[in-house]
């Protein structure tokens, strides 16, 4: 680097100062989550079930019959990784999008590995919504992780054509059929292998219907990828 790349960079370094991903306090520039955070991160394990995405021991497949082929979450949704996604969805903190997208990106490596796709989408929001938050998170994150995997990436592979009320208010059996007939799928989706992106699994009953979807228009075939996953210990 030249001596006024170096000082660009240090300049940019001073006033875009790097902050944790989980809690938002100064950290040095080569990290992405401090040493607390980092400590107390809650990884799902390595042996898992990816039908489900649960570790094996606590498969949920026989919930919901999930048609994704699929699904991968680094995370569980407690402690810092918790904090974390919640930053970047209600706080809008951008940064936080690279430290997700590097672990969604690992775990698409590793267990993907050999299925070849076509594109990214995300689990779309309505137009208000998006409006009303300033903020599409879903998509934001889908973008990053199609960029770092070099695929291409389709915001309007689905589009959610009506409200419905937030998932987190209904219980498990309420959930597949409040997202019933809310979103629709775009015809490009035909033939396409598709790798659909949402920031939390709960159920998995969101991105069950947005699969349906995506199957009617012809997709070949879709996985699912996620920040969180809720843990629900098997029951
Ligand atoms: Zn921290
Ligand atoms: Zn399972």
């Amino acid at each position: 680097m030249t001596k006024k790349g170096k000082a660009s960079d240090a300049l940019l370094k001073f006033i875009y100062p790097r902050r944790c991903a989980c809690c938002n306090e100064l950290i040095n520039y080569e990290d992405l989550v401090c040493k607390e955070c980092d400590a107390s991160i809650r990884f799902v394990p390595e042996n898992r079930c990816l039908k489900c995405g649960q570790e094996k021991k606590e498969c949920e497949c026989h919930r919901l019959n999930y048609i994704f082929s699929g699904i991968v979450a680094p995370f569980y949704n407690q402690d810092s990784s918790k904090k974390c996604v919640y930053g970047y969805k209600f706080n809008k903190r951008l940064y936080v999008a690279e430290f997700l997208t590097k672990y969604i990106c690992r775990d698409i490596e590793n267990y993907f590995d050999n299925v070849k796709f076509d594109c990214v989408c995300q689990v779309p929001m309505t137009a208000l919504d998006s409006r009303k938050r300033d903020f599409d998170h879903s998509a934001y994150l889908a973008k990053s992780v199609a960029a770092n995997l070099g695929l291409k990436f389709d915001s309007k592979l689905l589009k959610k054509v009506s409200d419905n009320k937030p998932q987190h208010k209904m219980n498990f059996s309420e959930r597949p059929l409040n997202v019933k007939g809310v979103f629709a799928a775009n015809k490009k989706a035909e033939g396409k292998m598709i790798l659909l992106i949402d920031d939390i699994k709960t159920t998995g009953a969101t991105l069950n219907e947005c699969t349906k979807q995506l199957l009617l228009a012809g997709a070949k075939d879709v996985y699912c990828a996620a920040a969180l996953i809720g843990r629900n210990r098997g029951l």
